[in-house]
């Protein structure tokens, strides 16, 4: 049996080998460095055309494989700079059509949402049932399309929801905070935000924030229209409900829907308990009965906290 001292030594020179291991990989990297410049006898940075003057201002290899072209540590610091002028032109290229998948993609999004909306006609948010909703596309454009149900009155209309439809780029951060302005607790309308990417262009930080993002009067959706998938928090009651507007493969629920899908059959009737309600919709009881007391499709039955679906 091995004694404590033997293993301990054991790991030290495990740590050693690491050690010396890693040392000896830069400094075949450094010797490569050498052996390019010294047959190349390069003295110009290819990506910005700088003079070098000396073997510290180069800081590795154009990242293109296979290209021995060396980039200077003042280009190299900027991370989309590590290519070769030559190799920097296809890196564009790919970087431009991802971008134009995406913009089609979300193009094609955009139809469908408004499509969508229109036909089946969305009449709730989180404060109950819209009557006489109204639905219009109030800005159309690529990045900033954006549906609006709103709340016919006599003279004036009320705005309840809007979708807002965005392509996934870098900058989501940013639009997540545009979107979330402005919400404050008088502001009665809901922010339905969609994100549109491909599989490939979908990171993992905005998966993250998808699946976590909790707001009372905003729901975050990325959705990857390779895969088909949604992705949002599913633990949020409205965002989950809200969910079958925006997936293609699901069919919108309104109001109506909404009721008939809680209610149970008690001796003939329909029968739509407050409790049960709210739980649904991510409310108390009490608040809940508000909401079905003032959407006028169902009779209260007094004191009880149940209401029976009018036929
Ligand atoms: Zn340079
Ligand atoms: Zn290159």
């Amino acid at each position: 049996m091995a004694n404590e001292k033997e293993l301990l030594d054991e790991i030290e020179s495990t740590k050693k080998r690491l050690r010396d291991e890693i040392k000896e990989k830069e400094k075949e990297a450094d010797e490569r460095l050498d052996e390019i410049l010294s047959k190349r006898k390069m003295q110009f940075c290819p990506r910005c055309g700088r003079k070098i003057s000396s073997r510290m201002d180069w800081a590795g290899k154009c990242l293109h494989d296979g290209c021995e072209e060396l980039i200077c540590s003042q280009c190299w610091s900027a991370e989309e700079k590590r290519y070769c002028k030559k190799h920097d032109k296809d890196y564009r290229k790919r970087e431009e059509a991802t971008q134009d998948d995406i913009k089609n993609l979300t193009l094609n999004y955009m139809e469908f949402a408004e499509y969508r909306l229109k036909k089946f006609r969305l009449d709730w948010n989180h404060e109950g049932f819209i009557k006489k909703a109204k639905i219009s596309r109030q800005k159309k454009k690529y990045g900033e399309f954006e549906m609006v149900v709103y709340e016919k009155k006599f003279l004036s209309r009320k705005p309840k929801v809007r979708i807002l439809v965005r392509p996934l780029t870098e900058a989501f951060q940013e639009e997540i905070n545009s979107a979330l302005e402005n919400v404050d607790g008088k502001n009665e309308i809901y922010t339905n935000l969609v994100f549109i990417g491909g599989s490939a262009s979908i990171g993992q930080k905005a998966l993250r924030l998808a699946n976590e993002f909790s707001n009372k009067k905003v729901s975050l959706f990325v959705m990857d229209m390779e895969s088909g998938k949604l992705n949002f928090n599913a633990r949020e009651a409205l965002a989950d409900k809200y969910s079958c507007w925006l997936d293609p493969t699901k069919m919108p629920v309104t109001f109506a829907n909404l009721l008939k899908q809680v209610s149970e059959s008690v001796a003939g009737k329909k029968i739509v308990y407050a409790k049960k309600f709210g739980e649904q919709f991510g409310k108390t009881e009490g608040e809940a009965a508000d909401i079905l007391r003032k959407s006028g499709m169902l009779e209260e039955a007094k004191g009880t906290n149940s209401f029976i679906l009018k036929e």
